[in-house]
């Protein structure tokens, strides 16, 4: 028959969907019995027990005991009522963050909580990416070993501060580590001996947006988790990333989102993109540090930009004004440059990241108000301004929780890899 040899391809893909539809109602909405299951996703009681079963055993779901919280059915005949959870044992994700002055790396499971994390402080604008590359590589390779004791890791990402081509792993540009077209992946894979593990390179600005959307936890004003909004990421470079309707938009070649070289004034200092009066020379870290009168600190970890950051921080606690006032002109020139993303993009919430957040109480009110002066629809459109849920650690949580999100969108990939490795 000519239709033989598409038909099981078709059931296939079928299965595939369906098995993604039940994994992803326990992910979004926690423990369910199979009869709510069923009811949540409009399939056959029979079919969720069938996909359901699948999904146990390739160890993403677990039936709970009655006191687990979740939601409990009275038994049927044949099945127990027992709700169903993520697996504790399930695939891990980890995320790896490369930036100017910190490598982090964070390690979480299939409900997206962090297992474990960890932050080595450095000032890397000046270190060769050989030299960069082996400490990053040593975080990951700390995170891998621990991670065999918790279960199967589902994949690596890592965020750069840059233009990144994530099909093949190359970063093509971070101004601010003095970096230009390197293999990065390649030479991660390399370092650690995992030649066969899933690591991906994702710009951070577009994975710390990812972060603020699966562990954020904020919400739109009629309390609905918060879905399409432009995320900030202020660090020593200032980024953008979009989510819309609860997915990244990368743009056509994923090197948007460089709010930070927006030109706020042509005639002011050279950029480390080459240009002049970027965003990020009045916004920026150093910036900010450079016009608080820190840009030359001694203390127990002396000059790193972390100890510069803390001690803003605390003379701006003290009501220092040069302090202060350095962080209100970022504000200020930022509320300017997000009023233009507003302007281009149109999203009704704007929420600020990264160092940011720290900022916040005295960078909020001059950026709302300079948003609100400049956005051209703001009466009829609003335009919330809102602070990060996760704070600095939202690129990483990103990183890592992508190659979670990988596997609950496609649960088959991953179970029948799995299976392949248990023949093999
Ligand atoms: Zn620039």
């Amino acid at each position: 028959m000519p239709v033989s040899r598409s038909a099981p391809a078709r059931q296939r893909s079928l299965r595939e969907h369906n098995l993604a539809l039940v994994l992803g109602a326990v992910a979004r909405t926690g423990p369910q019995s199979r009869a709510r299951l069923a009811a949540a996703t409009g399939l056959t009681k029979a079919t969720v027990s069938s996909l359901v079963d699948t999904l146990v055993t390739g160890g993403l779901l677990q039936e709970l005991g009655p006191s687990a919280g979740g939601v409990e059915d009275r038994p049927t005949p044949g099945r127990p009522g027992l709700p169903l959870g993520l697996s504790p044992d399930g695939p891990v994700g980890i995320g790896l963050e490369i930036n100017v002055d910190y490598i982090a790396c964070c390690t979480v499971d299939l409900a997206q909580n962090l297992r474990r994390r960890e932050t080595v402080i450095a000032d890397l604008r000046d270190q060769p990416f050989g030299v960069v590359l082996d400490r990053a590589a040593s975080a990951l390779s700390r995170a891998l070993s621990d991670a065999h004791g918790h279960g199967p890791v589902a994949g690596v990402s890592v965020a750069v501060p840059g233009l990144v081509d994530t099909d093949h792993g190359v970063l093509h540009l971070a101004p601010n580590l003095g970096w230009r077209d390197l293999h990065v992946v390649e030479e991660l894979r390399r370092r650690c001996g995992e030649h066969d593990l899933p690591i991906k390179l994702e710009n951070e600005a577009n994975l710390a947006a990812l972060g603020e959307l699966w562990c954020g936890g904020l919400r739109t004003d009629e309390g609905e988790p918060l879905r399409t909004f432009g995320y900030i990421s202020g660090e020593i470079g200032v980024g953008a990333g979009l989510v819309m309707d609860g997915r990244l938009f990368r743009g056509q070649r994923g090197f948007g989102g460089e709010l930070g070289h927006l030109p706020v004034s042509p005639d002011g200092p050279v950029c480390s993109c080459g240009a002049t009066g970027c965003l990020e020379r009045i916004a920026g870290q150093d910036a900010i540090l450079s016009r608080a009168g820190l840009d030359c600190v001694t203390g127990p970890v002396t000059n790193s930009e972390e100890r510069r950051l803390s001690v803003l921080l605390e003379r701006a606690r003290e009501g220092d004004p040069r302090a202060i006032g350095a962080i209100e002109e970022a504000g200020q020139a930022l509320g300017s440059g997000m009023a233009a993303l507003v302007n281009v993009v149109d999203v009704d919430t704007v929420v600020l990241g990264g160092m940011y957040a720290l900022l916040a109480p005295w960078l909020f009110e001059p950026a709302r108000r300079e948003l609100e002066r400049r956005v051209v629809g703001m009466r009829w459109a609003p335009v919330r301004l809102l602070v990060s849920g996760v704070g600095q650690d939202a690129a990483v949580r990103g990183a890592a929780g992508l190659m979670i999100q990988k596997v609950v969108a496609d649960p088959a990939s991953y179970v029948g890899a799995r299976s392949d490795r248990s023949v093999g």
